[in-house]
């Protein structure tokens, strides 16, 4: 018998190493010879902890397992009779959350014990590494450019045009950073990859140190992640015993290096210029832009900074061809986006469809509505920065420009779904409150205005809506926006502005706003 048992963080944190650890004891008990796999999640939470087991038919499930039903478990197994227990779910590729999504970066994740490499090279591991290595830097970067990727990290910036910024900076030393400092929240793609899918990154980030001419990566973790961390430098260790990092990578005599470097929880450090200077060993504090990090990054070297899915995109793009990758998604958002469904909704979890899908099949198909039961109020999506949208703006496309039209961001793709018992005042005070816990201090619009957005927003709530404090929230929020340095200070008014417009009948609002 073979049994596959999730080891990523979130199924541990459900039940997944006691399941794991009493399947292998009631074996024992009872002498069954059996092979338990500890694969990655498939990113379908609500049904974690998830057992699967190899038979003829495929690898069929079975649901939110717990420690009282694992002698049932073997039970049917062994009787042969799996598909009248309680928890089972049939063939789990056969699922529709699973079949109706198109699963490109996340192609392996769940399938694999993400520490096997040769599962790994099994599942298609490698094959665009060793195209790659064959390839000029040039013709790596048009395929990258062909593909139309954009960074998954939140900027939505095209990533084929970073990539050929560093290649046409000429410098001795270049650098690849992974920005793995995965902060918003609703978030869990990166660490999904990280803890489930590991060789994918390091092949990822080997192909773009190819295609720019640098021999040395580093991986920014936040420290938020232990699991992840454990995974990575052992994956990292074995590719390195293996030939696949090192001095003479797959024997092309390339040579390719990785650090694993871990934060120390900082939300700004996930901008990618204060993430350098925390790399540095500095306090995180943004640098003022131009130069990019393209052109002076790493200790003043042209440097890629790219978020994990972002990199971990690549492979398929390099194997499969960026025309193909350009085949799925909208005419400017390419490809595929990993959503991640949470908040009060039924089935949470991670979610990879083509850019063009709505959000109201994202919530009500794949979701199945609220948690509660209650009707959704509002959905909040890009992580804390992000707007607020109403039930009635859920026909809105997952498309980067999209978004930016109803003022809001698709930033890492987390989709947090509140129904109509959220308080949407405390939603708005949250969002500065969160600023101004989080910002780096450098500029005044933020480190000033977010804590005077608190202040503001108390009063409303105490004092009741009133003409002159709205208008001077308003004031203060244009102001931020226009005038702070990076996305932290510029976006956080992205929440208050979007429930002001969206809910303000909610709220009581009589006034019409300006902004
Ligand atoms: Fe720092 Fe905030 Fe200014 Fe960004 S906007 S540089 S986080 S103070």
């Amino acid at each position: 018998y073979k049994i596959f048992v999730p080891r990523d963080f979130s199924s541990i944190s459900l039940g997944a190493d006691e399941v794991a650890d009493a399947i292998k004891e009631e074996a024992e008990r009872r002498g069954i010879s059996l092979e338990l796999v500890r694969n990655g999640s498939r990113g379908i939470y609500w049904l974690e902890p998830l057992v699967e087991v190899q038979t003829q038919e495929g690898r069929v499930g079975f649901r939110n397992v717990s420690l009282h039903d694992v002698p049932s478990l073997l039970d049917s197994l062994i009787g042969n009779n799996n598909k009248n227990h309680p928890l089972y779910i049939g063939p789990v590729d056969e699922l529709e959350y699973l079949k109706r999504q198109v699963r490109l970066t996340f192609e392996r994740v769940g399938l694999i014990d993400p520490l096997s490499i040769d599962e790994y090279i099994k599942y298609k591991g490698f094959l665009a590494l060793k195209k790659a290595l064959d390839m000029k830097p040039e013709d790596i970067i048009n395929e990258i450019k062909r593909s139309g990727l954009r960074g998954r990290g939140g900027a939505g910036f095209p990533t084929g045009i970073k990539w050929e910024t560093v290649l046409k900076t000429p410098s001795e030393e270049k650098y690849i950073v992974c920005n793995a400092d995965e902060g918003d929240s609703g978030t869990f793609s990166d660490r999904m990859i990280m803890e489930c899918d590991p060789f994918l990154l390091i092949e990822a980030m080997t192909i773009a140190g190819l295609a720019v001419g640098a021999r040395r990566g580093y991986i920014y973790l936040r420290s938020e992640y232990p699991l992840a961390k454990e995974v990575l430098q052992e994956a990292i260790n074995i590719a390195c015993d293996r030939g696949y990092l090192g001095d003479d990578i797959m024997g092309s005599g390339k040579s390719f290096e990785i650090e694993l470097y871990v934060g120390a929880g900082a939300y700004v450090c996930g901008e990618e210029t204060a993430l350098l200077e925390s790399l540095e060993g500095k306090r995180g504090i943004v640098r003022p832009r131009p130069p990019v990090p393209a052109v002076s990054g790493l200790w003043g070297k042209p440097t890629i900074v790219n978020n994990v899915v972002t990199l971990a995109t690549v492979p398929w793009i390099i194997r499969e061809g960026g025309e193909n990758y350009a085949s799925y998604g909208t005419d400017r958002s390419k490809g595929t986006l990993p959503v991640q469904l949470s908040g009060n909704v039924k089935r949470g979890g991670l979610v990879e469809i083509p850019f063009g899908t709505t959000l109201r099949e994202l919530i009500y198909d794949f979701g199945g509505g609220t948690y509660s039961g209650r009707p959704v109020k509002a959905v909040q999506v890009g992580g804390p920065l992000g707007a607020y949208l109403p039930e009635s703006m859920l026909d809105i496309p997952i498309d980067y420009e999209a978004f930016q039209k109803v003022g809001g961001i698709l930033g890492h793709g987390g989709i947090v779904v509140f129904d109509d018992t959220v308080d949407l005042w405390y939603m708005m005070r949250f969002a500065m409150e969160f600023c101004a816990r989080e910002s780096c201090g450098k500029c005044t619009p933020c480190r000033i205005g977010s804590q005077r957005g608190v202040e503001v927003i108390d009063k409303l709530m105490k004092d009741g809506t009133n003409g002159k404090l709205l208008t001077l929230l308003e004031d203060l929020m244009d102001v931020m926006m226009h005038t702070s340095l990076c996305g932290l200070g510029g976006m956080a008014p992205y929440p208050v502005l979007s429930i002001l417009r969206n809910f303000s009948e909610d709220l009581g609002i009589k006034k019409e706003l300006n902004i």
